[in-house]
């Protein structure tokens, strides 16, 4: 089963306490899908470069059996990300944001691109999800991500977004801001009331939250436990293409809650190796047999007799 993938994709700078690189693969569905490429083929890649973008990146991408189809190739400058992660590797500041080619980027998709059962819009502006979704036409299953800068300056349109997908995957402070509270059980299911029939709230290093229909569909899932993280950037976008590339490779285009719960589990594992190097550099070379793996020491981890 195909999958079409929609986001952000450009040139990053990071910087944390121990180094900083620059001229990275940044956005987020350069992340999401080299993620679900772990999983299923073809990945369509929706989204826009500028001339200046390396075609190193373009031939990786390809390797791992992502399909370009859907990606705009503009004569402006790529998008450019500067971020800095201090002491606890949580926090994160953005320096500068480099809008260039997404500014006035309308989402194309290939005929094949939009008869995919499954869609990701990955985090950009909620025009441009809205803009992908409505050319989705074979989609039976469409999960999306935001930030806090759609909440604030596109909060209509975000609203309209998410009366159309069936899941929205969102980070825990992005969760508590959007709902308006501090009590995260409750921003989930605030946040379902806006559209969504599944909600997921991930929560970096303490794992995520899955929460379906009624208080029966709840599910916590751990992060997989990692001694050193040298660039969490990407982490959320590969957990929510790791979701959707495990669900497409199982044929799953409209899952049960039990589906969605083993996929949060791929998804949890999948992004535990984006944090284990820069950019993109070890989710290049992830296997299925390395996810398998440390989904068996998950397993581990979290189940209990008794
Ligand atoms: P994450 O760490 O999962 O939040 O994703 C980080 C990625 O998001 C980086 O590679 C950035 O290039 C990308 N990004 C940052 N700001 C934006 C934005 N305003 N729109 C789209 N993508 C962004």
């Amino acid at each position: 089963m195909s999958l079409i993938v929609a986001g952000s994709i450009g040139i990053d700078n990071i910087i944390t306490p121990q180094e900083k690189q620059e001229g990275l693969l940044g956005g987020s569905v350069s992340y999401a899908a080299l993620a679900a490429s772990v999983f299923c083929k073809p990945v369509h890649l929706c989204g826009v470069v500028g001339h200046d973008f390396p075609k190193a990146h373009l031939d990786m991408l390809a390797a791992r059996g992502i399909e370009l189809d859907s990606l705009e190739r503009s004569s402006g400058e790529s998008f450019t990300w500067t971020g800095e992660y201090f002491e606890d590797m949580n926090t994160r500041t953005t320096h500068k944001v480099g809008i260039n080619v997404l500014e006035h980027w309308k989402p194309k998709l290939s005929a094949q691109a939009a008869a995919a059962k499954i869609a990701v819009l990955a985090n950009m502006s909620p025009d441009n999800q809205i803009q992908t979704l409505e050319q989705c036409k074979g989609a039976e299953f469409i999960a999306a991500d935001t930030m806090d800068l759609w909440i604030n300056i596109a909060n209509e349109r975000l609203h309209d977004m998410l009366q159309r997908i069936d899941l929205l995957v969102i980070n825990e402070g992005e969760a508590k801001e959007f709902a308006q509270t501090t009590n995260l059980v409750e921003a989930g299911r605030r946040l379902q009331a806006k559209g969504p029939r599944y909600v997921v709230v991930k929560r970096g290093e303490h794992g995520s939250f899955l929460f379906g229909v009624g208080p029966q569909e709840f599910f916590s899932c751990s992060a997989y436990p990692l001694s050193s993280v040298f660039d969490p950037t990407g982490a959320g976008d590969s957990f929510l293409g790791g979701m959707m590339g495990w669900l497409a490779a199982s044929g799953k285009s409209k899952p049960k809650f039990a589906d969605l719960k083993t996929s949060v589990a791929y998804g949890s594992v999948t992004a535990s190796f984006t944090c284990e190097a820069f950019s993109t550099q070890r989710l290049e070379r992830v296997t299925s047999e390395d996810v398998e793996r440390r989904l068996v020491e998950l397993r581990g981890y979290t189940a209990f007799a008794g």
